[in-house]
């Protein structure tokens, strides 16, 4: 409506220049802050959804989520057991808690140990995306106490509002994966002096988030601004998963163990400790003498090591789960009306291209990229094509990818 020529809100009556936004609608307007109240209204009607969250999760035995898990992640079946059983208790409790029982049970937090591209944070978002339920994801490095130069941790609430579209109740029950958190260990050296250069201040506000707290974060994401609005999220229902390679940590277990094998096959090759029944020995203590404070290990109840990926696993990884990354490319291909297949020993020998390269399943996506770029730049332009076999040849740069026409040539 107009007075005067001057919009104003049908609701609240306040002017133009008294909102942000005034919304049009057919002969009327509303503000900003009436849009806002009125979505708070809906929200907290629909926080009803909480318990729901939580009946859906009933369903969600640890041995349902760890087969979900599975149509993912190949192998890794330690973490992915951790990971089910963690998740289940984290919902155990929100649901004890809840109802004010006398026993409060703790809160389980919980850390993926591996090299990388091993399939930590992959394990994080399927978990999320398994239960629905918003997630985030942090790096540890480029995160800093208050006052520095870097992201607030609170920065990493922020994001998961944002991936809860702004509902707040729904993100305080989402999942945070923080990788790399092996960087911010207090032996850390080398970085910058504009950094809190030993990581304890950033394991410090993280413990504070990760064990419970009333977080003031800031509403969007962006460049600092101290006229920025804060929203409140209480992060005790919240799932921490945090991880990182911590290279080195195999020699801290062994010295434990000094003068007994116990757990250790020191009969593998060339008589050498094999890592990661090594990593299996792991407790609480090695983590705190690698360089993490005991508070901050303190928050983490479960350990879970993930095995680096051999040759076999790297093949099956590229054919086997939903969406592996061959049957993404046959998909992009179909779509162009061109069947791409792989021989078996194409396969085989990307696997051990990427073993090579030592960045776990990282690589494989950049070895098939390359390989298929030139017929993805020509295939949309060729006529007739029916087909496009990849050899092992082929991938050795040996031969070019073997194309079979419509006409049968
Ligand atoms: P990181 O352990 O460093 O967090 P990621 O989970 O990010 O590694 O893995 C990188 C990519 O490699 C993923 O996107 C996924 O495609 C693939 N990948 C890694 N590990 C596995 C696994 N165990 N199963 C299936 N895919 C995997």
């Amino acid at each position: 409506m107009s007075v005067n020529n001057l919009n104003f809100c049908e609701f609240c009556g306040r002017k133009q220049e008294e909102v942000k936004h005034l919304v049009a609608g057919p002969q009327v307007f509303i503000c900003d802050i009436c849009i806002d109240n009125a979505y708070n209204v809906l929200t907290a009607e629909n926080n009803k959804t909480e318990d729901k969250l939580i009946d859906n999760f009933n369903i969600m035995k640890p041995n349902l989520l760890k087969l979900e898990l599975d149509k993912h992640v190949i192998g890794q079946d330690k973490a992915k057991k951790v990971l089910s059983v963690a998740v289940y208790n984290h919902y155990k409790r929100l649901i004890n808690n809840n109802k004010d029982n006398e026993i409060e049970l703790d809160k389980n937090n919980v850390l993926l140990l591996g090299s990388t591209g091993v399939g930590k944070t992959l394990l994080a978002k399927t978990l999320a995306k398994t239960l629905n339920l918003p997630f985030a994801i942090a790096d540890a490095t480029s995160l800093t106490e208050a006052g520095y130069v870097g992201d607030d941790v609170e920065t990493i609430l922020t994001r998961l509002i944002d991936n809860a579209k702004g509902d707040v109740a729904l993100a305080e029950k989402g999942i945070i994966y923080i990788d790399e958190i092996d960087k911010i260990a207090k032996r850390s050296s080398g970085v910058s002096i504009t950094r809190d250069v030993s990581g304890e201040g950033v394991q410090q506000a993280l413990l504070k988030i990760m064990e419970g707290t009333e977080a003031a974060v800031p509403e969007s994401l962006g460049r600092k601004n101290p006229n920025q609005e804060m929203i409140k999220v209480n992060t005790s229902n919240i799932l921490f998963i945090v991880g990182g390679a911590f290279p080195g940590m195999e020699e801290i277990i062994k010295k434990r163990h000094k003068g007994n094998n116990i757990g250790f096959d020191t009969k593998g090759e060339n008589n050498k400790v094999l890592v990661d029944n090594v990593l299996n020995n792991i407790i609480h203590d090695d983590i705190i003498d690698y360089g993490l404070i005991p508070e901050f290990v303190g928050r983490i109840s479960n350990i879970a090591p993930l095995k680096p990926l051999d040759e076999k696993d790297l093949a099956f990884i590229l054919t086997e789960p939903k969406n592996s990354l061959v049957k993404q490319y046959q998909k992009l291909f179909e779509m162009d009306n061109v069947k791409l297949s792989f021989d078996k020993a194409a396969i085989d020998k990307i696997a051990e291209i990427a073993i090579d390269k030592n960045t776990g399943a990282r690589g494989l996506n950049s070895i098939i990229e390359t390989m298929v770029l030139d017929l993805m730049y020509e295939i949309p332009t060729t006529d007739g094509l029916k087909q496009i076999k990849i050899t092992k040849k082929s991938v050795l740069g040996q031969e070019k990818p073997k194309r079979i026409m419509k006409n049968g040539n």
